[in-house]
């Protein structure tokens, strides 16, 4: 649909699709190289973590940046490519000034793999990748810090390969080669991420992967299998197939050789991780199947310019194309001056606008920053509140200062937002755990645990809601929501399972009483559990019974919340804001009344103090509907997880994990027996 310098390729549905199906089989790499910073902690064949002991280093030599291997067999099927590719000549000579060499090393391999005949750059493409070498070096668009690393880049590989024949060949002046591999590898390459979502390195796939273009609101995803994939994965079908975008050119006269045309070169068919595609919509028999080349909750402008400078073009998606902003677009970008006395919106402070947003940029992201690399919990949760809560003066941006002076403030659904979120329930968390950890004893501090660890609940469920409140508008935002609905599941029922409930109930209710089975726990307003589970057994989601989940989750889960967001927030400055975590219709959906109704609002009535003498029944309640909603959300996230992911998902067996760990436990067993 967008990439459409990569090129008048693209994927389309051989046939008619439902939502959560796998559409390849899993598709070995052409190339891949873990990160500089992982060579030695993972295996460089299968990317998989070294085991502690012992480990295979392909030559006995004990130099630096050596690869590593997690066994005998890797060891044997990778090692002879790290040295014909020059890789290992490339690391032993490597300029530490140059920075991260992984794209190099994968671009090394690609073109060790190629046909020896391929010494010329056909229309711009190697083994039918785009190498997009013309649009990198171009003037146009001319970045000079991207176009001297492919230079000097490619000056590298030619001298590694040059070592590698083991004699001083005659000064060479074009590269022209190493550039086309380095670029296609820039092009074409994605990052490959283990379980906790960690990039560990990066992967250059065939055609049937890397022709499928990029769109903001694709119809499938993508996921890696480091080991082999289990065999439902593997009897997949090829179900999308090549067209050419303007139906004019054949695949020969683009320059383009059919998958089979390209050698393997030494890789084997087992090395390296595999990626295997997955419909998040309904597809149609001839539809275009495109995947997201970049983040799908950033706004617009910051999705084109990622696009531009790593891609070299312009989206024009239907999200990219239309002629308003689409009303998730408006909503991730949305900054307003507001009166701070009247909350009416103000006109004419449009000039400020820009700056509003930039300052408000740099604060959240260097409140974050900071957290990220000092560890600074308190500080970094006082300045995103503050910055969340209060916005930014006029006169801070450099206007006059006024009676009545106007204030710039994030919408609550503010990609911004989103982020400062993510920040915050990890930084609640962290605070919690360290106050545990330094006063263990006294009940103070346990009560004061309890409370960060409420807040960085409250948190998990506040992302959670917001990006499903853009979901709704958004389909393909459906593995976001996932994730966030599983994380605010799972804060929510460790919440539930903290031993400091006993210290607030020990008013004559034992600790016994707030165990709850998950296994057991049946909601009677939903059949979440039973379709979860269904899932689990048949493994493939209807779109139609993803319309009626979604209801009936949605239902029962604003329902409990309302009963516990008045306690979970209690003592956080900013969530007092937020009326409802999950109904947004609070903050209305016209441009204008966006942001005027962002006022402080304290659902008093609502609100436990579990200090006071409200009894134990109340806190008794607040912890069960606290389980309850954590039960809601982690079924759902793990619903929605299934049709992004397959059942097989390391998600889903975490969720099984949760559920019912005995029975996971018994299950593993009996695998290992069928073995
Ligand atoms: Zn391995
Ligand atoms: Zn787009
Ligand atoms: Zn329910």
């Amino acid at each position: 649909m967008s990439r459409s310098l990569k090129a008048e390729m693209e994927m389309r549905g051989r046939e008619d699709i439902e939502m959560g199906r796998d559409i390849t089989p899993p598709i070995p790499p052409l190339s891949y190289s873990l990160h500089d910073s992982f060579l030695l902690s993972h295996c460089s064949a299968c990317f998989s973590p070294l085991p502690l002991r012992p480990t295979f280093p392909h030559i006995p030599l004990p130099l630096p940046h050596l690869l590593s291997y997690c066994s005998p067999r890797c060891s044997t099927s990778d090692s002879p490519l790290h040295f014909s590719s020059a890789e290992f000549h490339l690391l032993r000579s490597y300029p530490s000034s140059f920075g991260e060499s992984s794209d190099l090393r994968a671009a090394l391999r690609f073109l060790y793999s190629l046909p020896a005949s391929s010494g010329s750059v056909p229309n711009g493409r190697l083994a039918g990748l785009l190498t997009n070498r013309d649009k990198l070096l171009a003037r146009t668009g001319y970045d000079e810090e991207l176009v001297e690393r492919i230079r000097d880049g490619a000056r590298i590989m030619a001298a590694a390969r040059k070592m590698r024949e083991g004699h001083v060949a005659p000064e060479q002046n074009d590269f022209v080669l190493e550039e086309a591999a380095l670029c296609l590898v820039l092009t074409n390459a994605v990052e490959v991420q283990d379980d906790s979502g960690r990039t560990l390195g990066i992967a250059v796939y065939g055609p049937s992967f890397s022709w499928i273009n990029h769109s903001c609101s694709p119809n499938a995803c993508y996921r890696f299998f480091l080991s082999s994939p289990p065999p439902c994965c593997s009897q997949a079908r090829l179900r999308i197939v090549p067209g050419a975008r303007h139906g004019l050119e054949t695949q020969k006269e683009s320059g383009v050789c059919s998958i089979s045309e390209f050698s393997y070169g030494e890789m084997s068919e087992n090395n390296g991780p595999k990626v295997v595609v997955r419909s998040i919509k309904r597809i149609k028999k001839g539809e275009e199947v495109t995947v997201a080349y970049t983040d799908l909750l950033h706004p617009k402008e910051m999705r084109q310019s990622e696009l531009w400078s790593k891609y070299r073009f312009i989206c024009s998606c239907r999200r990219c194309s239309s002629s308003h902003l689409t009303y998730v677009d408006h909503i991730l970008q949305e900054v307003s001056p507001a009166s701070r006395q009247s909350s009416s919106l103000l006109s004419g402070q449009d000039i400020y606008i820009d700056g509003a947003i930039e300052s408000l940029t740099d604060h959240i992201n260097d409140a974050i920053t900071e957290y990220l690399e000092s560890g600074e919990s308190e500080s970094c949760c006082k300045k995103l509140e503050d910055m969340l809560t209060q916005g930014l003066l006029y006169e801070q941006l450099g206007g006059r200062e006024e009676k009545s002076q106007p204030v710039f403030k994030l919408h609550p659904l503010h990609y911004l937002s989103l982020n400062a979120y993510t920040t915050l329930v990890s930084a609640y968390k962290v605070r919690a755990s360290d106050l545990l950890t330094l006063y263990s004893g006294t009940e103070e501090h346990h009560l004061e645990a309890l409370d960060l660890s409420r807040i960085s609940a409250a948190y998990s469920l506040l992302l959670a809601g917001a990006t499903h409140h853009l979901f709704q508008s958004e389909p393909s935002l459906i593995a976001s929501v996932a994730n966030f609905w599983m994380g605010a599941g799972e804060s929510l029922l460790t919440l539930a399972s903290s031993s400091v409930w006993s210290i607030i109930v020990k008013r004559g209710l034992p600790a016994t009483n707030l165990s709850y089975t998950l296994s057991k726990y049946i909601c009677s307003k939903c059949s979440l559990m039973q379709k979860f589970r269904a899932i689990l057994h048949h493994g493939e989601a209807q779109s139609t019974d993803l319309e009626n989940i979604s209801s009936e989750f949605l239902d029962c889960v604003t329902n409990i919340t309302q009963k516990v967001w008045g306690f979970l927030i209690h003592g956080s400055q900013y969530l007092r804001v937020v009326k409802d975590p999950i109904e947004f219709s609070w903050l209305g959906t016209s441009k204008d009344s966006s942001t005027r109704d962002i006022q402080p609002h304290l659902r008093s009535s609502a609100v436990v103090s579990y200090h006071g003498d409200e009894g134990s029944f109340s806190v008794c309640e607040a912890h069960k509907c606290i389980f309850q909603v954590g039960v809601h959300c982690l079924l759902y996230g793990g619903y929605l997880a299934c049709i992004c992911y397959g059942r097989h998902s390391y998600l889903i067996t975490h969720i099984q994990n949760i559920l019912d760990p005995e029975e996971c436990l018994i299950n593993r067993f009996h695998e290992t027996d069928e073995l």
